[in-house]
């Protein structure tokens, strides 16, 4: 799955429509302090359906909205849109039927997010699965933010596996055996509860 361009409008500092285009090779980003090098990756994990505040640096999902500044309000919305190369159709079911896919995430004041994929909305979940799947999640190792390899030296073991585990593509897993855990609790549940019932016939 191959990033080719990321779109940000009110995201952040990026107040203004701004493209990168994710050229092959590109590693790393470099600029003065506080030109929003970080903000980028964020953008990145926040598109591929981060829902954790505090990723993001802030208190409430809503802070990623420009917050304004001297000369400019702050803005009712922040829109990420990351396209990606799917001509070998590798995107699952639901997303393949195009050479390229664009995920798109839009927060607005009060509305919450939405989530879309060429032009058609789809849930968090789906979004996450995709990029869970293909190892590059919003968790993903492979971006690498300030001060991470660091905190990965001296990670405990339990952490670092869990990086491990991104890697390899298997995280997607986990969070279906845990959607699948809270299924069969549920079914215990109502079997448990026909039981009281046909006991109560008897
Ligand atoms: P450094 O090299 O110092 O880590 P950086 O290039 O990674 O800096 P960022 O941390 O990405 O910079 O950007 C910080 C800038 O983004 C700050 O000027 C901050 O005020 C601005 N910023 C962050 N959130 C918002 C927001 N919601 N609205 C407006 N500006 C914001």
């Amino acid at each position: 799955m191959r990033f080719t361009r990321l779109r940000l409008n009110g995201f952040k500092s990026f107040v203004d429509p701004t493209e990168l285009l994710i050229a092959d090779g590109l590693t790393g980003v470099v600029g003065p302090n506080g030109c929003g090098k970080s903000n980028l990756l964020e953008a990145l994990r926040w598109v591929m359906g981060e829902n954790r505040p505090t990723a993001m640096r802030g208190g409430e999902m809503e802070d990623v909205i420009f917050a304004g500044a001297a000369t400019r309000g702050a803005r009712h919305f922040a829109e990420v849109a990351l396209s990606i190369d799917n001509s070998d159709r590798l995107a699952p079911s639901g997303f393949n039927d195009a050479d390229v896919l664009e995920v798109s995430r839009r927060i607005t004041r009060d509305a919450g997010s939405a989530y879309r994929a060429n032009g058609k909305e789809v849930r968090a979940k789906d979004v996450q699965m995709l990029f869970l799947d293909a190892s590059t999640g919003a968790h993903s190792p492979a971006l690498v933010r300030q001060g991470q390899i660091s905190e990965l030296i001296n990670a405990k073991p339990r952490s670092r596996r869990r990086v491990l585990e991104e890697a390899a593509g298997i995280s997607g897993l986990y969070q279906r055996r845990h959607e699948a855990e809270l299924r069969l609790t549920a079914a215990e549940t109502n079997l448990t509860r026909v039981d009281d019932v046909l006991e109560q016939l008897a």
